[in-house]
């Protein structure tokens, strides 16, 4: 493969929604960046819900008719007891996507940006070199050595890439939610334009979804240290009554599985000319397992970074650094804070959950948690021992 015979400024690992954004903004700013793809297809496997909040208002991404399956007017969160509180309009609208184009899309308009892509080419190793990398790249078999001044690892939740340069991960089983999904045909949405958010023992410490995708829907479900497995739980909760038949006829087309980081971001991302974005760095909301907005965001950081750096040819951890203090500026308080949010909700029974839903009257507009806290402990004042932290 010819982009793997050359040495670059910029070495990205992994097209996903962050190396692609990465590698977008690195080229933009002039660096000779390479993005390399272990996978022969971008976009392949998908492990994921396909749902994104207006990367059009947000990114300047159009919502290209090639990878949107529906627009989203929000969402619909449903209790134990069945309990339905829809959120619109806010934050909670946005559109399900079909991963495998929508990934490639990103890709593409990288590629159009000047970065050469590298597929079916796994990164094996990262080593110091001077004051740059050596990357070892098996393709089809045989190995090539790619010298770059910047790493930008994003190789997504089983990332190697931080520990390999010395940094650490977070591969603790408790932080990782397992996930099973099946894209299904002949099923109904309780609205074609609403996701639906299922809590309870339907998926202990996680959470069952069904988001519309035009002709298909997204059945899944996320478990934490649960006594089935993920499978084992969302074979039950599509016979749950509390969907209400609307899955009895539906048959799947297609069953993907992974794992989300939702443990919180790692500890430290980056180093001389290194940085490592996206769920291997655990930008994820611990609360709802969404990735790919922030992955993105904190891939353009990254990659801007990277840019400046090459443009003033200072790669040292300090330039490095500003990669971290814009990614944290931005996202850690609300990843802190759904943490925070995770951590209380995964403790509730279904019948206090039941009795937080029953203390909300009508639509929301956002998710306002705080707010919602107040009255339910109003309502129900046993909840306090573990709502008080959010008052
Ligand atoms: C079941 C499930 C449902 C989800 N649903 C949603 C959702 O609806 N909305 C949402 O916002 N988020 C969702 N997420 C999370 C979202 O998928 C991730 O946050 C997002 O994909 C992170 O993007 P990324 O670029 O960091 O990593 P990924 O998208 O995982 O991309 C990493 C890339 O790196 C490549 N790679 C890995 N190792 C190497 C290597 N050694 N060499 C070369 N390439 C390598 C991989 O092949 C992959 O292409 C879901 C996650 C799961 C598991």
């Amino acid at each position: 493969m010819r982009a793997l015979i050359n040495s670059y400024d910029v070495v990205v690992i992994g097209a996903g929604p962050a190396g692609s954004m990465a590698s977008y903004n690195a080229s933009k700013m002039g660096a000779k960046t390479l993005l390399v793809e272990k996978s022969q297809e971008i976009g392949e496997p998908v492990r994921c819900a396909e749902a994104v909040p207006k990367i059009d208002e947000i990114y300047g991404i159009p919502a290209d008719p090639s990878f949107v399956r529906t627009k989203l007017d929000g969402g619909y969160i449903v209790a134990p007891n069945g309990k339905t509180i829809a959120v619109k309009g806010g934050k909670t609208d946005g559109y399900v996507v079909e991963r495998k184009i929508f990934d490639k899309y990103l890709a593409i308009r990288s590629a159009k940006q000047g970065t050469k892509i590298a597929v079916k080419s796994r990164v094996v190793n990262i080593e110091q070199d001077g004051s740059g990398y050596l990357v070892s790249i098996n393709h089809m078999g045989e190995e090539y050595k790619i010298k770059t001044k910047i790493v930008i690892a994003a190789d997504g939740v089983e990332s190697s890439m931080a520990e390999m340069v010395g940094l650490k991960s977070k591969k603790n089983v408790n932080e990782v939610c397992s996930c099973a999904e099946y894209e299904m045909t002949n099923g109904k949405c309780i609205d074609d334009n609403m996701l639906e958010l299922y809590f309870g023992s339907v998926a202990p410490k996680g959470y069952a979804w069904i988001f519309p995708k035009g002709d298909t829907v997204n059945v899944g479900l996320g478990v934490i240290g649960a006594k089935k497995s993920a499978l084992e739980y969302l074979d039950d909760f599509i016979s749950n009554p509390v969907i209400n038949g609307r899955l009895d006829n539906a048959t799947p087309v297609e069953f993907k599985c992974g794992g989300a980081p939702v443990g919180g971001p790692i500890e430290k991302t980056f180093k001389e000319g290194f940085m490592i974005v996206g769920d291997a760095a655990g930008q994820i909301s611990p609360l709802t397992g969404g990735g790919i907005a922030l992955s993105m965001d904190c891939g353009l950081i990254a990659g801007e970074v990277a840019g400046k750096c090459i443009m003033h040819n200072d790669c040292s951890e300090e330039a490095i650094s500003e990669y971290e203090t814009n990614w944290h500026e931005k996202y850690l308080h609300l990843l802190k804070n759904d943490l925070k949010y995770k951590n209380i909700l995964q403790q509730l029974t279904d019948k206090e959950l039941d009795a937080i839903g029953d203390s909300i009257d009508g639509d929301l507009e956002d998710v306002d948690v705080p707010k919602i806290a107040l009255k339910a402990v109003k309502k129900s004042p046993s909840l306090l021992k573990y709502l008080k932290e959010l008052l």
